[in-house]
């Protein structure tokens, strides 16, 4: 025999109600009639506390009532054949009109009670329970409605009685053998006591209900059908990459509903596990769907944490003081005296020198707990021996869970590597002897992103989102999103990467969407429904968002983004930039830039900032980071330099090719920003400092290969001009080179850390002799590479090329 228990979540309709009966169906055509436990109505039994509490403060409660008459009505009137309807409605009409009775008195007295509260939250089960019965009469034969207030017995601690087991399994036999034959439908959540006063089990109680009534019957199963595919391995509210659990041991179970994994009541496992009962979730929505097993049987998975749970609010007290310090019997005095006032300590942590304790509770319980401790410890306190205890708000805790926990070891190092990286403080942390369970004591407001993030680090097999904020919609960050789009099935099926983009903005609009914007139409988004830009709003509501894995992502040219840098890295977000003008200004600052980034532990990618797409910058680090050293590196990293001296051969002149070179949209409107050098410059100086040198831009020589009128010339067409007058000038370099067999190039050069950029004539032994196009070439002479030179080469301009090496860079985030 089974017993089913369905929760709130399953009887909040007319259409989940009627799910339930053709779930029964199923079931009693397998043979035996299961034992059926209900709670109430989804969302009843707060309607119910919320109308106590009106009514204790006087106010008006009608409305409440009229709201609960009418949701019950509504399920009558689809779900019973018309000449069926009248006793039912007339049985609940008698209900509610005792529970109004019942709120009248404590309207009057404007006092309630424990146990008249109890009494008000037992009209959620009893009216449920009742009309289901009376549903599936109808279609499954004999039934009968049992309040479980006649066969569970407690003591009389209001809202969370405890059972009196043995007389409470004696009754429940006796009844279940006196109506063999019958399905029974049981009342969850309430009990009552030996004055037949009715009692509570606790919110969340008609778990527990269905395993007393297993333990009580030796039931083969326990089946909690709800609303979700069983045990996730998170709160699926708020991990969206959260997954049904197969198997769980009761240990297990109970550590991840004890913390916060509301799908089941901790209390529940007892009798299951005493029993040797399985329990199983189901899912109402999905009854084909296994679902999750609790058993003796449960097999370790393949991750090392079965699953993380949380509870959303809790407040810490801190004790310290040296009056705590080798003194037995403190902390049993503490926690005996908390026990005694029914104040539940959700967690403990003591320092090892014994001069301070720290413990959890509910937030309602704080201010309690911190008065008794006064009164308690006065003594102590007057003595100076201990401190006033402190009391901390708003606060969460996370806990990761798993018996194999305890067999491997780097499990807490990935816990709080992945919360330290998202800039996620721990408040205090605990782990149980049994090793089943690490907690951690975070700020709330940090608590979803913290879920995220441990769940990515736990559970790497499954996809790793990177949510990204993007600035800059001209040609390269256009394209970014084109081939983020393009690629993101091939992403997340090949690389298990999600790319998420979360927020756009350029100088004139932003966007935001915490699920990520569609990438097809980002433009007609940011047009039509974002907001007038502002850099300062923008990064704060990155910030307040506090997503994992966040990426700052600069596609601009610009100066003002870089002064957001530093508090972007201290915010823990990544930043992806493709802006040179960050890493090229003072030494200071491209140090603060990367040691910023290593303190918050995340990461700082601008391999565009050289070469584009070329792995330039990634090549070096790696040289420098296996040991090698560097001797040389020359470059050309300008294409539009490398065009005009690659193509500046035979008969034509100096000033075709320069015109050529812009008429193929290879230059800046005035080609002497490319051809000063300035860009080049900072390239260069990039990787001279990647390369290990502590160089200022003016420490880099450029050696002018324009002559000073055209330097001079006041408009783009005077320099033209001007080139034309200093073509003998040009010529005379071509003819010297082609002469000597050799070719002109504008070379960047590190060499015992000067750096220089000059214009060179070479040989066809030198790998720059035979570029082409306009490519950068780059060649790294380290200790390694002596005889011949690491060379990489291609073409490194171009908003495609540009936008690929930023998504490389996006997708290296956290990798
Ligand atoms: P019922 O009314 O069926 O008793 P509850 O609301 O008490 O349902 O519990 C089910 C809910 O628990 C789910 O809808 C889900 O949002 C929440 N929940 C929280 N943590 C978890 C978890 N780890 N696994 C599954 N569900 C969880
Ligand atoms: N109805 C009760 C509650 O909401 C018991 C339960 O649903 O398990 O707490
Ligand atoms: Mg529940």
């Amino acid at each position: 025999m089974k017993i089913l228990k369905f929760g709130g979540t399953s009887v909040g309709s007319v259409k989940s109600i009627s799910t339930i009966i053709e779930i029964l169906k199923n079931e009693s055509s397998s043979g035996e009639n299961p034992v059926v436990v209900l709670s109430a109505m989804g969302g009843v039994t707060n309607l119910l506390s919320t109308m106590a509490n009106k009514a204790a403060a006087g106010e008006d409660f009608s409305a409440y009532v009229t709201e609960l008459e009418s949701r019950h009505f509504e399920v009558i009137k689809a779900l019973l054949d018309v000449h069926q309807q009248n006793p039912v409605f007339t049985r609940l009409k008698i209900l509610f009109n005792q529970l109004e009775d019942i709120l009248q008195g404590i309207s009057s007295l404007r006092e309630i009670t424990p146990k008249t509260y109890d009494l008000v939250l037992s009209f959620g089960e009893r009216c449920s329970t009742f009309l289901v019965s009376k549903i599936a009469e109808q279609s499954l034969g004999p039934v009968e409605y049992v309040n479980a207030c006649d066969v569970i017995k407690t003591d009389s601690s209001f809202g969370q009685a405890k059972v009196q087991t043995e007389l409470t399994d004696m009754l429940i036999r006796d009844f279940y053998e006196a109506n063999k034959g019958k399905m029974l439908f049981v009342t969850g959540f309430i009990a009552s006591n030996e004055e037949g006063r009715v009692t509570t089990l606790g919110r969340g109680g008609s778990d527990y209900t269905a395993a007393i009534f297993g333990s009580a019957l030796n039931a083969e199963e326990i089946e909690i059908w709800t609303d979700v595919n069983g045990m996730m391995t998170a709160d699926p509210r708020m991990v969206k990459k959260a997954f049904p659990l197969k198997e769980l041991s009761y240990i297990e179970a109970m550590e991840l509903s004890y913390f916060g994994a509301k799908v089941i009541y901790p209390p529940t496992m007892i009798p299951a596990f005493m029993k040797r009962i399985p329990i199983v979730i189901r899912n109402t929505f999905e009854p084909s769907f296994p679902g999750t097993v609790i058993s003796h049987e449960s097999r370790p998975s393949e991750h090392s944490v079965k699953g993380i749970s949380s509870i959303n609010e809790i407040s810490i007290i801190n004790l310290e003081g040296s009056g705590m310090v080798g003194k037995a019997g403190f902390s049993g005095r503490l926690f005996s005296l908390l026990a005694r006032e029914q104040i539940n300590v959700i967690l403990i942590t003591q320092s090892s020198s014994e001069h301070s304790i720290t413990f959890a509770v509910n937030p309602l319980d704080a201010v309690k707990a911190k008065l008794l401790i006064e009164q308690e410890f006065e003594l102590e306190l007057e003595a100076k021996k201990i401190e006033v205890p402190e009391i901390e708000e708003g606060l969460s805790i996370l806990a990761i869970v798993g018996e194999n926990m305890k067999k491997t070891s780097g499990v807490s190092g990935t816990l709080f590597h992945a919360l330290g990286r998202n800039g996620v403080n721990v408040r205090a942390i605990a782990q149980g002897s049994s090793e089943y369970n690490i907690s951690v004591i975070i700020s709330r407001v940090d608590l979803a992103k913290a879920l995220n993030a441990v769940h990515d680090a736990f559970y790497t097999d499954l996809k790793k989102t990177l949510n990204v904020f993007c600035l800059g919609t001209g040609n390269i960050g256009k394209t970014l999103f084109k081939q983020l789009e393009q690629h993101r099935d091939f992403l997340q099926r090949q690389n298990g990467i999600l790319v998420n983009v979360i927020g756009i903005s350029n100088t004139r609009k932003m966007v935001f969407e915490e699920g990520g914007l569609a990438l097809q139409n980002w433009q007609e988004t940011l047009d039509s429904s974002g907001e007038p830009a502002d850099l300062d709003a923008f990064i704060a509501r990155m910030r307040e968002m506090n997503l994992p894995n966040a990426v700052f992502v600069d596609n601009t040219a610009s100066q003002v983004p870089i002064a957001y840098y530093e508090e972007v890295f201290r915010s823990n977000i990544s930043v992806v930039t493709c802006n040179k003008i960050g890493n090229s200004a003072s030494y200071q600052q491209y140090r603060k830039f990367s040691d910023l980034a290593r303190k918050h532990g995340v990461d700082f990618y601008y391999e565009t900032n050289v070469g584009a797409g070329l792995p330039i910058i990634r090549t070096l680090k790696d040289l420098m980071m296996s040991g090698d050293r560097v001797i040389r590196i020359e470059a050309i990293l300008s294409g539009t330099i490398s065009f005009i001296f690659n193509n500046f051969k035979g008969d034509t002149s100096f000033y075709d090719i320069v015109k050529q070179a812009q008429e193929k949209g290879f230059t800046e409107p005035d080609p002497r920003d490319d051809l000063r050098g300035t860009d080049f410059m900072r390239k260069m100086l990039i990787l001279a400092r990647d390369a290990g040198y502590t160089l200022e831009p003016e420490d880099v020589k450029i050696e002018n290969m324009l002559p000073q009128s055209c330097l001079d010339a006041g408009s783009v067409e005077e320099f033209y001009e001007q080139l034309k007058v200093n073509n003998d000038y040009f010529e005379g370099l071509k003819t010297e080179a082609e002469s000597a067999g050799k070719v002109l190039r504008y070379i960047g050069k590190l060499e015992n850390g000067d750096v220089s950029i000059a214009l060179e004539m070479v040989d066809d032994a030198h790998p720059f002799y035979m570029l082409s196009g306009s490519d950068n070439i780059i060649s790294f002479t380290t200790e390694r590479y002596k005889e011949r030179p690491l060379v990489v080469k291609g073409p490194g301009a171009g908003a495609e090329v540009t936008a690929a090496g930023v998504f490389a860079d996006i997708v290296n985030v956290g990798a």
